[in-house]
């Protein structure tokens, strides 16, 4: 994560490098916004900028060696804490260290997210999440070291809002008194729930939201959308960049279901049982969910090419490669075989919740498949 990286925020990025540059850091400093405007990854960006040994005017270098290291955020003297709850793994303890590996993957994967892809990335979407006394016990712990490397030690806390109550005071007092060179980066989408006493300790940086043309923009040329694409999916998403990136992953899931679709029902049309057991075994591989929603993927297609058959064409939405699919299977799709297709898909969607075994459940669904598609009309 640069500045560059970062969508929109000009002013505010010139206003860091220049206190940076004049070595006037403020040691707590609160980037108050939600995952629409980017407070996270500014607040990665300033750090890697911060410990940068060969910073430009507008950027960090990344070429020496801090900037190489913050390429995996593994810079030994930035510490970062974030609210987590148990999981599957962790049954009991809460602390920041136990999902490091998750929180890096997650802000190197995309660092727009929002806090809720947090929660479902610890798989804890229904739990509350807090930073813990353990947590403030570790900063604590940082902060009595020496720095490794650069003369500055940076703590960023995401979500500072999420702080547990009673562990507050043993933060407020190295906010208030922190050790020479340390810098705090925090982060929260909501100023009122912030403890006072944490909130008069910092200075607070309030954060605008980009401008649509800045999101598209990062669309087309941050994130590789076609233009039309970018401009659709901008457009639906009212300029929010986190709405905006969901949508193109959800497009992204859907074309790829739909050419494993396609491939699929070419295999059991053919009747090629190679093919089809092949197919099978990179599909049971996927996640449970993915197999889901791949199969009620697969029962929209059987209801287009009904509603096709029926000359219902306004009420088939879909375009290009996957509509001319569409029209091409619609006649193998018909009064003697619906009915029970549309049931082997169902039976199978049941049984997955139920946790049968993928390869079996695919294997069995390819042949009702193969002998419903022979039919005779
Ligand atoms: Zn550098």
């Amino acid at each position: 994560m640069f500045f560059r990286d970062v969508i929109g925020q000009k002013t505010l990025v010139k206003r860091l490098i220049r206190q940076t540059s004049d070595n006037r850091i403020s040691h707590a400093q609160l980037f108050l916004g939600t995952a629409d405007t980017g407070a996270l990854p500014l607040a990665v960006a300033y750090a890697r900028f911060i410990h940068c040994t060969g910073r430009q005017t507008d950027d960090a270098c990344g070429k020496c060696l801090s900037c190489i290291k913050y390429d995996k955020l593994g810079h030994p003297d930035i510490h970062h804490f974030f609210p987590s709850a148990p999981n599957d793994e962790f049954k009991k303890d809460v602390s920041s260290k136990l999902f490091t590996d998750k929180w890096r993957s997650l802000i190197l994967e995309n660092p727009y997210f929002t806090y809720y892809q947090w929660l479902r990335k610890l798989g804890v979407e229904n739990k509350q999440a807090i930073i813990s006394a353990e947590d403030c016990n570790d900063i604590i712990r940082q902060l009595g070291r020496k720095s490794f490397e650069s003369p500055y030690r940076i703590v960023l806390v995401y979500m500072i809002e999420k702080l547990f109550h009673s562990a507050a005071p043993k933060l407020l007092k190295v906010l208030e008194e922190p050790p020479p060179n340390t810098v705090f980066l925090l982060v929260s989408e909501n100023k009122d729930r912030i403890l006072n006493t944490i909130l008069s300790r910092t200075q607070i940086i309030k954060m605008p939201f980009p401008q649509e043309q800045e999101v598209l923009d990062a669309l087309i040329h941050k994130y590789g959308l076609p233009a039309d694409k970018a401009k659709q999916i901008s457009f639906l998403s009212g300029g929010s960049i986190t709405e905006a990136l969901r949508l193109s992953r959800q497009d992204e899931e859907h074309m790829a279901d739909f050419e494993s679709f396609r491939e699929w029902m070419r295999h059991c049309f053919r009747n090629d049982a190679a093919k089809i057991l092949k197919w099978v075994e990179i599909t049971s591989k996927g996640g449970r969910e993915k197999q889901k929603s791949f199969l009620l993927y697969g029962l929209k297609v059987f209801r287009m090419c009904m509603l096709s058959n029926y000359k219902l064409h306004s009420l088939v939405r879909l375009e290009g490669e996957e509509h001319k699919f569409i029209q091409g299977f619609a006649p193998f799709v018909n009064h003697k075989n619906t009915l029970q297709i549309v049931g082997a898909f169902n039976e199978a969607i049941t049984h997955l919740e139920r946790n049968a075994n993928p390869r079996i459940l695919f294997t069995d669904l390819s042949f009702d498949v193969v002998r419903l598609l022979h039919v005779k009309t």
